[in-house]
């Protein structure tokens, strides 16, 4: 690990995170806290072409300073790298107007879904939905939290969830899969 020349406030051996988002915190976005929009931003990991960035699968990256993020002691290596992906499952509910009897679901159960789940439970969402094709990240969402899964190839998702709601259908739903439809 190395600080460059210029950086101030930080250094070599601290233990830090950083938000994938590297943004200039000059454009109309930027002045606007919308740094996810940043006219010039580049997303470490991300391969879209609007915003590629290597990521950080490699012995080193470098990143601006200004988006790190101090590592509270004792805090093992391990745990921090989950910092940035439970931090969307964060943002997801906390943006989602959710009641103690509400009825949530989840499409798909990769590891932000299934992080979802978890922070669904730890909001003190009445019932959980999980939705995936493969059996075992179901049962995972089952062991995590979810109060009922559905295997989308074999369930007919829309007849389960309006049954398990008195047909009223799901208070809030995530997208969790990230690809079109066909
Ligand atoms: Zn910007």
């Amino acid at each position: 690990m190395a600080a460059g020349a210029d950086v101030t406030g930080w250094k070599t051996g601290d233990a830090v995170t950083f938000d994938s988002t590297v943004y200039c915190g000059q454009c109309y976005f930027c002045r606007h806290g919308q740094i996810n929009l940043c006219d010039h931003r580049r997303v470490l990991g991300v391969s879209c072409e609007a915003y590629r960035q290597h990521g950080a699968m490699a012995d080193y990256v470098a990143v601006p300073q200004h988006i790190l993020y101090r590592l509270p002691a004792g805090l093992g290596f391990e745990r921090a790298a989950m910092v940035e992906a439970l931090s969307v499952a964060f943002h997801s509910v906390q943006r989602t107007p959710l009641a103690l009897d509400s009825t949530a679901v989840v499409m798909g159960t990769g590891m932000i879904g299934l992080l979802i789940v978890q922070v669904l439970r730890y909001a003190g969402c009445r019932r959980i939905i999980a939705v995936d094709l493969d059996a075992r990240r179901l049962e995972l969402a089952r062991q995590l939290g979810a109060d009922q899964v559905l295997k989308s190839d074999a369930d007919d998702v829309i007849a389960e969830v309006m049954r398990a709601t008195d047909q009223r259908g799901a208070d809030a739903a995530f997208e969790v899969v990230g690809i079109r439809q066909r």
